[in-house]
């Protein structure tokens, strides 16, 4: 990846930076409240960490292509980064993903995982209702979101809230907010009624989250065998020494996934390069491959496998769920 680079259009990535900076001023200025306010500055310091050098790199290369220093093990849990420029970093706002493009006469391949945070959760925790509720094919959060707020257009981002509510043990007060966000009006014994039922549908998950406090070596295990173990950061105690017990969750479910994504990258070579492709940007549970268009068909079909393969290895038995498709270019706007 860090040879290969990724190609840039620097004329669509240019207007997108620009588009994406006016917006950006705009909403500054236009902030009702402070906090507001300095969400969106924050979003526009974060554009201009990398927005010009991307360009930069990709209007000097002959082949437009921009090369980022990969580092495996970026962050604590494990979590391979990107730096100079961070390509992680590009904001899925905006039409900038769209101006990361394949070569002429190659297309991107792109997989993600669905909700394989909580299907890692359910995997280890071994809880009797994770192999039926984690079915072949089902998403998750559609399935809470629709059950909580039935019909209602943001019913799958709140369902993901929710989940994301249990498996980290966030609170009814993150719960209505993030509910606010998505112009759902939830009340607190509501809030409080939802995160109940979900804690009463999994017991087993839900006990061995709370059986996680105080672990200082996070275990991670490959089918089912511990591979390695991840010290936790000093960043994850609080004032009194404790650590901290979403932290210590976390870090466990990304290291975990970085397993899967380690399977992904070891296999790569043999199972999609005869079919010329490569990967050119991971970020988190997403990967980025880049080959003939010929051939696509063939390689989406061998990275959708592949990516089935890599998070059962750490899903002991739990259905993964991988969502592959052949792109003319990394991502759409939002
Ligand atoms: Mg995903």
């Amino acid at each position: 990846m860090q040879q290969r680079g990724v190609r840039v259009d620097p004329e669509r990535w240019g207007s997108a930076v620009e588009a994406l900076r006016e917006g950006g001023i705009a909403a500054t200025l236009e902030a009702e409240d402070p906090a507001q306010a300095e969400a969106a500055l924050h979003r526009l310091i974060t554009l201009d960490s990398y927005a010009e050098a991307v360009q930069a790199q990709a209007a000097l290369d002959p082949h437009q292509r921009v090369r980022a220093t990969w580092y495996p093990g970026g962050t604590w849990s494990g979590r391979i980064t990107a730096r100079q420029p961070p390509l992680q970093s590009i904001t899925k706002q905006g039409a900038l993903r769209a101006a990361v493009v394949p070569a002429p006469g190659c297309s991107f391949v792109v997989g993600d995982w669905s909700q394989s945070q909580l299907r890692i959760a359910f995997g280890l925790s071994g809880d009797p209702a994770g192999p039926r509720v984690c079915a072949a094919g089902q998403d998750l959060h559609s399935q809470i979101g629709e059950a909580v707020a039935p019909g209602h257009p943001e019913a799958r981002s709140l369902g993901k809230l929710l989940n994301f509510a249990i498996l980290y043990l966030a609170g009814a007060d993150t719960l209505i907010a993030g509910a606010a966000e998505r112009g759902i009006d939830l009340s607190r014994s509501t809030a409080r009624g939802l995160i109940r039922r979900l804690e009463l549908a999994y017991p087993v998950l839900c006990a061995w989250r709370r059986g996680q406090a105080g672990l200082l070596d996070l275990p991670v295990a490959w089918a089912g065998e511990i591979r390695r173990t991840v010290p936790l950061p000093s960043s994850a105690f609080d004032a009194t020494g404790t650590p901290s017990l979403p932290k210590i969750l976390a870090g466990i479910m990304q290291a975990h996934e970085v397993e899967a994504l380690r399977f992904v990258l070891d296999h790569t070579e043999q199972r999609l390069g005869s079919l010329g492709y490569r990967p050119v940007l991971l970020v988190h549970d997403e990967v980025v491959w880049e080959g003939p268009t010929s051939s696509a068909e063939e390689a989406r079909g061998a990275a959708h496998a592949l990516m089935v393969e890599a998070l059962a290895g750490v899903t002991r038995g739990i259905p993964a769920l991988a969502t592959v498709d052949v792109r003319p270019f990394w991502a759409a706007n939002g």
